[in-house]
C-alpha cells in the first residue's frame, strides 16, 4: 500500500485547524487504498494552534506534530516536513484551505499513470487578493524566469505532490536561503501543472506584509539569480565610459576656450549621482555576501522543542 504524506505549515491557524481537520478527514476517508500521514509542523505560532494540533492528533492516528522552538518561516516548517515526512508521495498544504485538498485524489491518480514525477498547483486568477499586490506578483514572476534558471510559473503555490525520488532530492539541497518554488523547478523531474480557481483563505489573516513579500522575493532572485551582480558591473563600465567621454570633452574645452570656474551645480550633481550609483552596488554585493554568510554559518534550518513521536528530527 502506498503511503502519503501531507505536510502543512502552521503560524496561528487556531482558527483554521478545525476546518482544514474536517476536510482533509474527509478526503482521508474517501481515499481508501492509500495510507495518509498529516504532518502538521507547528511553526513557532503565538496563539493555541499547537494546543489544536495536539488534540487533532490524539483524535487521529495517522496524525503527526512538531512545533517549532519559535517562528522560523514557511520555507523552514516545509524543510522540516521533507525532512520527517515518510511518504511515497508527499505534498504541502496550506492550513488555510487555500490549497484544496479535495484536488489531492485527482493528483495522485496523475502521479499513479507514470508519466510524471509531481503535480504541482497552480490558480488562475488571484481574486480577492489586493490589485497591488497582484502587480508585483506578476511582474516578479516575469521578472525572476528571465534572470534565472529557475523556471517558476506564475500563480505557482507549494502544494504540489511529488514521488519520493523529487523529495529526496530537496532534503539533500541543504541551504539556508530557501526559496521553495526556485528550488522545485531548478531540480527538474517531470511536472504536470494542474489549475484551479483561487480560493480565499478560510478565516484569519495572511501572515505576508507587502515587506515580507518584497524581502522573499529579494531572497528568491538572489537564491537563483547572479544577474543583479551582473548589471552592477555594467552599471560600472558604463559610468566609466561615461566619465572618459566628459574627460575628453573637458580636455578639448579647456585647450580650446580656456579655463573658466562654472559648473558647481552640475558638479555636485553628478557627484552625487556617482555616489548613489556605487553604494546601490555595493548593496547589491551586499545581498549576496549577507547570503553566503549565513550558508557558511551552518546553522540548523529549524529547531523542535516538542514533538508526536522520538521518530521526527529535532534539529535540521
Ligand atoms: N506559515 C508558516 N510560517 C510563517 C508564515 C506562514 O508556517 O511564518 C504558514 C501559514 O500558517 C499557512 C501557510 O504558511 O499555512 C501560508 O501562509 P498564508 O496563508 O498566510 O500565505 P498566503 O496564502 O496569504 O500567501
Ligand atoms: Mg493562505
Amino acid at each position: 500500500m502506498k503511503k502519503i504524506s501531507l505536510i502543512v505549515p502552521c503560524y496561528n491557524e487556531e482558527t483554521c485547524l478545525p476546518a482544514f481537520d474536517r476536510e482533509i478527514s474527509k478526503v482521508v476517508e474517501g481515499m481508501q487504498g492509500y495510507e495518509f500521514e498529516i504532518l502538521y509542523v507547528n511553526d513557532g505560532s503565538k496563539d493555541n494552534t499547537l494546543k489544536e494540533i495536539r488534540q487533532i492528533s490524539e483524535r487521529r492516528g495517522y496524525v503527526r506534530y512538531l512545533s517549532f522552538s519559535r517562528n522560523f518561516g514557511k520555507e523552514a516548517a516545509m524543510y522540516a516536513g521533507f525532512c520527517n515526512a515518510t511518504g511515497d508521495y508527499v505534498a504541502v498544504m496550506d492550513a488555510d484551505l487555500q490549497d484544496p485538498p479535495g484536488l489531492l485524489p485527482d493528483m495522485v491518480k496523475i502521479l499513479e499513470e507514470g508519466e510524471y514525477d509531481s503535480v504541482a498547483t497552480r490558480r488562475v486568477n488571484r481574486a480577492g487578493e489586493p490589485p497591488i499586490r497582484s502587480f508585483f506578483a506578476k511582474m516578479f514572476y516575469k521578472l525572476i524566469n528571465k534572470i534565472s534558471d529557475a523556471d517558476i510559473v506564475d500563480g505557482a503555490r507549494d502544494y504540489r505532490l511529488m514521488k519520493r525520488e523529487m523529495v529526496d532530492v530537496i532534503v539533500a539541497m541543504g541551504e539556508r536561503n530557501r526559496f521553495s518554488k526556485g528550488i522545485f523547478g531548478w531540480i527538474g523531474f517531470r511536472t504536470y501543472w494542474y489549475a484551479f480557481e483561487n480560493v480565499e483563505r478560510a478565516a484569519g489573516e495572511t501572515k505576508w506584509s507587502f515587506w515580507k513579500l518584497l524581502k522573499y522575493s529579494i531572497d528568491g532572485i538572489v537564491s537563483f539569480s547572479q544577474a543583479p551582480l551582473n548589471i552592477a558591473s555594467w552599471i560600472g563600465v558604463l559610468c566609466t565610459g561615461i566619465s572618459a567621454i566628459a574627460i575628453i570633452f573637458i580636455i578639448v574645452r579647456k585647450l580650446i576656450f580656456g579655463d573658466d570656474v562654472q559648473g558647481w551645480a552640475s558638479n555636485m550633481c553628478v557627484m552625487i549621482f556617482i555616489g548613489g550609483v556605487q553604494l546601490f552596488c555595493l548593496g547589491v554585493i551586499g545581498q549576496y555576501l549577507g547570503k553566503t554568510y549565513a550558508e557558511t554559518k551552518k546553522r540548523p534550518h529549524y529547531i523542535v522543542s516538542e514533538c508526536s513521536d522520538s521518530q521526527i528530527k529535532k534539529i535540521g
